[in-house]
């Protein structure tokens, strides 16, 4: 079984499914990454901000897998955003992780307030230039923030990394990416546990239908929308859980069925007015 890849805007590839480290404590994070390794998940994806990048570098090294057939993300915190100081994260990113370049790196939120992500923006095109990250994105990025990188740089994101399950769609963000060759990641794709995503009728249904656990149908519902996901579990079984989703497809009355479920509700923060 392998991992289907998307396509970005750059000439790159990403694998579709991968596995997210956010919330997993420093001290294990080199036990859970290998195990996700050991399932078979390439693609991690990690940040300045959730202190593990080290965790996360230690597992990669132990695990003997060739660079070239893993796929790394991390961010620029929201305290970096600037030019040095983003210069400088991604230095220390990089020195945290063990490698000499990471496949994706991503403003972590806009943060409006500070007016300093398009200046960030254009330190992320000479991060890129640099051979420090191949390929460059955002995360938390509505479409006017998106608008206004693109009017002001010569560069258009390779993704944007956005809180999406099918209680939050974000069917215009989704539609707006399309138009412009953004590929859009979901974040919180299980819904970060915040609501009974897991009991609603069109999942439990699916699942039943299918014989699969509901967290199974949630992230079939995200690879069959083309979206790039990656469920966090500290637990090597719902690891295995999650990694084993190729065995199955939504028909498109089960998909319509999911869609029905947006709630247009946010469990996480608001990119307009986070000031974290
Ligand atoms: P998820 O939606 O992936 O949910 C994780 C929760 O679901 C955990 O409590 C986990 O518990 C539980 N879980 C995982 N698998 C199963 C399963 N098969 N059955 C039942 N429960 C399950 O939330 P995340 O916030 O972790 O999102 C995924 C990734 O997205 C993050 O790890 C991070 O990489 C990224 N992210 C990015 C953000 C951004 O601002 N850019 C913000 C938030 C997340 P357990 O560990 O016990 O299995």
């Amino acid at each position: 079984m392998s991992v289907p890849t998307i396509s970005l805007n750059d000439g790159r590839t990403i694998p579709q499914l991968g596995f997210g480290v956010f919330r997993v404590e420093p001290a294990e994070t080199e036990r859970v990454v290998s195990d996700a390794l050991e399932v078979g998940y390439r693609h991690i994806d990690t940040a300045a901000a959730y202190g593990n990048e080290e965790g996360v570098g230690r597992a990669i090294a132990a695990s003997g897998i060739p660079r070239s057939e893993l796929f790394v993300t991390t961010k620029l915190w929201n305290s970096d955003q600037g030019t040095q100081s983003a210069f400088d994260a991604i230095d220390l990113s990089l020195e945290r992780l063990g490698l000499e370049s990471v496949d994706l790196y991503l403003i972590h939120w806009p943060r409006p307030d500070l007016d300093r992500y398009v200046e960030s923006w254009h330190a992320l095109e000479r991060i890129r230039a640099a051979g420090k990250a191949a390929s460059i994105g955002v995360s938390n990025f509505t479409p006017v923030h998106l608008e206004r990188i693109i009017a002001e740089s010569s560069t258009v994101p390779a993704v944007d990394q956005v809180e999406l399950h099918p209680g939050f769609a974000q069917v215009p963000l989704r539609d707006y990416a399309r138009e412009h060759g953004i590929a859009i990641e979901s974040w919180g794709p299980l819904g970060q546990g915040k609501y009974d995503l897991f009991g609603m009728a069109p999942i439990a249904a699916a699942a039943s239908a299918h014989s699969v656990t509901p967290a199974q149908v949630v992230i079939r519902w995200h690879l069959q929308h083309g979206l790039i996901v990656f469920p966090k579990s500290t637990s090597r079984e719902r690891m295995a859980e999650n990694f084993d989703v190729f065995g199955f497809e939504l028909s498109a009355d089960e998909l319509a069925a999911i869609d029905g479920l947006d709630r247009g509700k946010r469990v996480g923060a608001d990119p307009d007015t986070a000031t974290f």
